[in-house]
This record gives structure tokens, C-alpha cells and sequence, in this order.
């Protein structure tokens, strides 16, 4: 595949740029969003139960979350882990509108098919829909600008809120009726073409999901692919609070979900019967949807000998909230979250302890430089006690606790958020190991 120049110089900037909040450094005091003793009584599911007490998200009602400082810093560095692969493989960020006119839906048949579309109307009967998914949107932009069969292939992504029906909203920020999202579309000439690019997405997905730190346990599962194609594919993570259920070969390892159980009898790949159950959320799929929704529209392509050719589409997508659920539901413990280090908003925790001017002093001293050095720190200035303090950095759940107190003298106090042992280092070596 080529790439133009300017996909290049935008590949080259994600490459240089540190995956940082928009900013490095923090007080705790200066932060208005903070720790809460108490998640709301109606909060069942872990991830959201935590991240409200650990001052991440806001309910504002059922299924609906306010994303604070520190869970935006959350979204915004799982966003950029996918879009630095989104586009190595030749996407074109663009953002559509929520709004969606109800002709378009009405083409493709789905203002009627689809139970859970969120649809509105203003007060001159206008019908719109609140976008579940782009396809309705994308198509007849595309169709806009490509007029050349020389143009293809391409692809365009972008993050979006996207709005789903859910009557029954109980799984935190794992099903929300409004959500963040990553869709990516693909147009494609030949079959051979989207099959290619399908892989390449595909293996987008495996590094993305080893980078922010679920990529043992997230299955690339066999789903039913529709009238188009006969199989597509979820990536299932699997966790005791997924909703989901997949059946894992005990031979080979291929997943497959429980619709597509209910169909074979043996393991699409080694034919083998063995299988074990395990509950998984599902963070993403890939579809190839094939002329599903080029077709309604009419989006044809003359091809250098004349012929009207079908342009052909597949769509992949990314739940970003739902991802920073997963994560939550994997990492954490009795005392809080546990984050991977890629996702973590900051990289440190720093505690000032005891009422000494010179240890605070002493403490703002080490937040200057660990600043200057631009390590990510979260900096407790707050004047709260100490058992509050260390029971915070537990439940926020920053990779790495430093501590600075009369007991560790010129040292500091170090200790992994995954890991009981403390050490007392010299700062050298705190700014080697953070290096
Ligand atoms: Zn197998």
C-alpha cells in the first residue's frame, strides 16, 4: 500500500510526541474533581463504582457518565495509542456529526430495522437520528470527493460519541447509552483488496490491545458476518464481568462466540471439540459489510475499462470508554484501580509527609524537577492526613508511589502500585528508573 507524504509527516508527529495528558504535572489541591468515599447506591458494576470513588467519572443518570480531568487523561491516551495505528495503516482522521437526517436511514432501511436508534425531532418535524455507528454519514461523503477508480483504496476514521438504546443500564462505562467510540471505514474495489486491508486492521487491533495492557486475554472471536460475508469478527476480553459468552478451543485457542456455537459442532480451525467458556466483554469488531451500504446509495465507480464497478466497504470499530471499563475490571484490587502504565494518567504519585515546612518545601523541590524532567506526576499537596494520602494513591491507582518524609532523609521512598515492597533510593535513581 502507498502512502502520501502528508500521511507520512502526521505518522512522523505521533511518533515523536510523548502519549501525554495535556498536562504533565499536577496538584492534587489545584484539581477540582477529586476522591469520593461513597460510589451512588445504584452503581453495581466495579469499573464504574471505582472510577466515580476515585474521581475518574461523573453519573449524571443510567448509562450516561461525565468524563472528569483525570478520565478524560484516561480516554485521551487510549485515543492516541489507536490513532498512532490507525494511521500507519493509511487512515484519514475526520469527525461527522452526531445529527444524522433521517433520509439517509430511511435508504439503507435501518430507521425502521434498528431497535435501539435514538431518534429525535425539533419543533418543525424535522426527523434525525443520534449516530449509533457512521455508515449513513460516511458513504455519501465518499461519494462526494471519489470520482476515479484510481482514488481506491481508502480509508477514513475518526472518535466519535456514539448514542445505542440500552433500556437496561447497568454495566458502568462497559454499556452506556452514550459512548465514546473509534469507527473506521475502508472502500475497496476487489474483494482481494478488503481482505487485505481487513488483516492489516486486524493486526492493528492485536498490537492496540497488547499496548494498553489486555492483549493476553482479548480473543479475536468468530461472530456471524451477515448476508455479506460468512464470518466477522469481535475481539472478546475476557473478564467475569463481560456479558458475553465465548467458547475457547482447548486445543488451539480460537474463540468463537455463542451464536456462531450454536451453529458448528467443531472448532473452525482444528476441527477439535474441546471447548472452555469464559465471559468477555466485547471491546471491538471488524466487519466487512461488503455493498451493504455503498449499494443503497448508489456509490459505483467507472473502472478503467469502462465497467461500472460495486465499491465494496468494510467498517471496524473500537469502544474507548468500554476499553477504559475493561481495564478497571481487569486491574484492580481491594484497595482500588491498578492501571497498565501506557492508560495511566500520570505516571507518579507524590506524597508529601508530616507538617515540617522543610518537608513540604523539600517535596516541592522534587515536583520542580520531576516536572522539569517531564515525568508525569500527580503531586499531594493536599493538607488531609496521611492515611488519607496513601489510601488516595491506592485507589487512584498511578504505577509508581514516591514518598518524601523526615523518616527517608535525602531519599525517597518508592514503591510500585502492583507490588507490596517499598525501597528507599536515592533521587538519581528515581529519575534513572522513571527515565
Ligand atoms: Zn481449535
Amino acid at each position: 500500500m502507498e502512502y502520501s507524504i502528508l500521511e507520512d509527516v502526521v505518522k512522523n508527529i505521533w511518533k515523536k510526541e510523548k502519549n501525554t495528558c495535556y498536562t504533565n504535572s499536577m496538584r492534587y489541591s489545584k484539581l477540582f474533581a477529586k476522591t469520593i468515599k461513597n460510589a451512588p447506591k445504584d452503581e453495581m458494576a466495579i469499573n464504574a463504582k471505582l472510577l466515580i470513588r476515585a474521581g475518574f467519572i461523573d453519573k449524571v443518570m443510567a448509562g450516561v457518565y461525565t468524563m472528569l480531568p483525570l478520565g478524560l487523561c484516561v480516554i485521551k491516551k487510549i485515543e492516541n495509542i489507536i490513532r498512532e495505528k490507525m494511521n500507519a495503516i493509511g487512515g484519514q482522521e475526520i469527525f461527522m456529526p452526531t445529527f444524522q437526517p433521517k433520509e439517509n436511514w430511511t435508504k439503507t432501511g435501518r430507521w425502521d430495522s434498528m431497535d435501539d436508534l435514538y431518534k429525535v425531532e425539533d419543533t418543525s418535524h424535522r426527523e434525525m437520528a443520534l449516530g449509533p455507528t457512521h455508515e449513513e454519514v460516511v458513504v455519501p461523503l465518499m461519494q462526494k470527493f471519489i470520482n476515479s477508480y484510481k482514488d481506491f483504496p481508502f480509508y477514513v476514521y475518526q472518535f466519535q460519541n456514539k448514542f445505542r438504546m440500552e433500556l437496561r443500564s447497568k454495566s458502568g462505562i462497559l454499556r452506556g447509552r452514550e459512548f465514546m467510540m473509534k469507527d473506521l471505514y475502508s472502500f475497496h474495489l476487489t474483494e482481494d483488496d478488503l481482505d487485505k486491508y481487513y488483516e492489516k486492521v486486524s493486526d492493528s487491533y492485536k498490537k492496540i490491545f497488547e499496548k494498553v495492557g489486555i492483549g493476553d486475554r482479548t480473543y479475536k472471536t468468530y461472530a456471524s458476518g451477515g448476508s455479506f460475508s460468512k464470518y466477522s469478527h469481535e475481539y472478546q476480553t475476557v473478564t467475569p464481568a463481560g456479558e458475553d459468552t465465548i467458547h475457547i478451543c482447548s486445543k488451539c485457542g480460537l474463540a468463537i462466540n455463542e451464536e456462531i456455537k450454536n451453529e458448528v459442532d467443531a472448532c473452525l480451525s482444528c476441527k477439535g471439540t474441546d471447548f472452555k467458556k469464559e465471559k468477555a466483554i466485547e471491546v471491538g469488531n471488524i466487519f466487512k459489510l461488503n455493498t451493504k451500504y455503498t449499494d443503497p446509495f448508489g456509490f459505483r465507480i467507472t473502472n478503467e475499462k469502462g465497467e461500472h464497478k460495486e465499491v465494496l466497504m468494510g467498517c471496524y470499530g473500537l469502544g474507548l470508554s468500554r476499553l477504559m471499563g475493561t481495564i478497571v475490571e481487569i486491574y484492580h484490587d481491594e484497595k482500588g484501580i491498578v492501571w497498565p502504565d501506557a492508560v495511566a494518567p500520570y505516571k507518579v504519585y507524590l506524597i508529601a509527609v508530616g507538617v515540617k515546612k522543610e518537608i513540604s518545601e523539600k517535596a516541592d523541590r522534587f515536583y520542580d524537577e520531576l516536572e522539569k524532567k517531564n515525568i508525569e506526576v500527580l503531586y499531594d499537596d493536599r493538607d488531609v492526613s496521611v492515611g488519607q494520602k496513601f489510601a488516595d494513591a491506592d485507589l487512584i491507582g498511578l504505577p509508581i508511589r514516591l514518598v518524601v518524609s523526615e523518616k527517608t532523609g535525602d531519599k525517597i521512598e518508592w514503591k510500585k502500585r502492583n507490588e507490596e515492597k517499598t525501597e528507599l533510593l536515592d533521587k538519581e535513581e528515581v529519575f534513572r528508573r522513571l527515565g
